[in-house]
């Protein structure tokens, strides 16, 4: 599809990369069927190729409104379309560029700005969020049933082995997620341990900027990115194998520094060393001796595979095949590919339709009975917990039970 750049935009790198994204697009609508927002809407706004309309509309300077940041802030950015289109269309980064631009023409109301707000500086605040989560979990007996349902199962992280191994790999694990569930990096760590890798987390590192990256505060998402590489670096030269994060959102994240630091001189190279030593857990476990985890269970396992492990890092079989290298039964489930609804931030400012989707979700996952679910990222963990009667937990703490 032919984009023609508004005046305003014909300098601005970021919107000639979106018009050359959007000239992959041939608009066949492949793409449509596998939309989870357009499958629960039906609306051809509401789905990759009408978002892709609204971001031509937005490049060419045409008219836009509340309505198109509607329509677009409904994507989930699952990137579910990328793995079905047959022209290669990188729909998450043109629908990044795109909001961020569209943000400076159609301003958010005061309510909303303040929300987004609170939600950078809360979320990738460790010390915050976890203050926030321990007063939550006191007065969890009186909360209401939407907030309650955010507070996952409490889990002890345990004992740390000391460092005993040569292999060293870095652990991201400064923000919210380390809060939340502090027993899956715990876990991790174990595993690892059995595995001869020693992980460790390094002084000074945070969040890995996706949640700022996703509400269109670009530059705050590269102030992140810069301030953990220039933490890891000192560990990158002595020999660290690679970082790994266990939530999948903030791996995909990682892969990405590269290309988003790459016209920044002072950080181009560093970002895409980072990115190529950036690894999901299980892709560190699965290139492992999986007979040194082997675990006899009689347990079923529905495995739910977060869309940043699925879509993003291309990896929607990995957490399965581990899980059954080492000994689980995994349950049938059908449709792996549609997105939980959590997806970061949306599952708070996207309340109705997080919903609907975290329905839709359990239903596939729960159609042959499983006796628990297990998943790869925080955000799935805990949208999951909301709605299941079944324990849900990271994948990695079966390995280390
Ligand atoms: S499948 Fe790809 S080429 Fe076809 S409409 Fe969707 S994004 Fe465009
Ligand atoms: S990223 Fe997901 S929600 Fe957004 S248009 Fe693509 S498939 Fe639909």
């Amino acid at each position: 599809m032919h984009v023609e750049l508004h005046q305003r935009y014909r300098e601005l790198p970021a919107a000639r990369e979106a018009q050359d994204l959007i000239r992959a697009c041939v608009h066949c609508g492949f793409c449509t069927a596998t939309c989870p927002t357009y499958l629960e809407l039906g609306d051809e706004r509401d789905g990759p190729r009408g978002r892709i309309h609204l971001l031509m509309q937005v490049l060419e300077g045409g008219p836009v409104s509340e309505r198109t940041q509607r329509h677009l802030d409904r994507c989930l950015t699952c990137r579910s379309c990328e793995t079905t289109c047959p022209s290669g269309v990188r729909y998450g980064r043109l629908a990044d560029i795109g909001r961020g631009l569209l943000e400076q023409r159609v301003p958010r109301r005061r309510l909303t700005r303040l929300q987004r707000w609170l939600l950078r500086k809360v979320i990738p605040n460790r010390r915050l969020f976890g203050m926030l989560t321990g007063v939550g979990y006191a007065f969890r007996p009186v909360l209401p049933a939407a907030l309650k349902a955010k507070l996952p199962e409490r889990r002890r992280p345990g004992r740390l082995p000391a460092p005993r191994h040569e292999r060293r790999m870095l652990l991201l694990d400064a923000c919210a997620q380390a809060a939340a569930t502090p027993a899956t990096n715990a876990a991790a760590i174990r595993v690892l341990d059995r595995l001869g890798i020693h992980l460790e987390s390094v002084p000074g590192a945070g969040c890995c900027g996706a949640i700022s990256q996703h509400l269109s505060a670009h530059d705050e998402a590269l102030d992140h990115m810069r301030r953990n590489i220039d933490a890891w670096w000192p560990a990158i030269e002595l020999g660290a194998e690679a970082v790994v994060s266990t939530a999948s959102g903030c791996g995909l994240m990682l892969k990405e520094y590269g290309p988003l630091l790459a016209s920044d001189p002072g950080y181009a190279g560093k970002a895409a060393k980072i990115s190529e030593l950036a690894l999901d857990l299980a892709e560190v476990v699965a290139a492992e001796d999986l007979e040194l985890l082997a675990a006899s269970s009689t347990e079923r396992i529905a495995v739910h595979v977060p869309c940043t492990l699925y879509h993003g890092l291309r990896q929607p079989g990995l957490v399965q095949d581990i899980l059954q290298r080492t000994g689980f039964d995994l349950a049938e489930t059908s449709e792996p590919h549609l997105c939980c609804g959590s997806a970061g931030t949306y599952s708070i400012l996207q309340p109705e339709l997080s919903r609907r989707l975290a329905a839709r979700k359990l239903e596939a996952l729960s159609i042959s009975g499983p006796d628990l679910i297990a998943t790869a990222n925080v955000g799935c963990q805990i949208q999951l917990s909301g709605v299941s009667d079944r324990p849900v937990g990271h994948w990695v703490e079966l390995l280390d039970r």
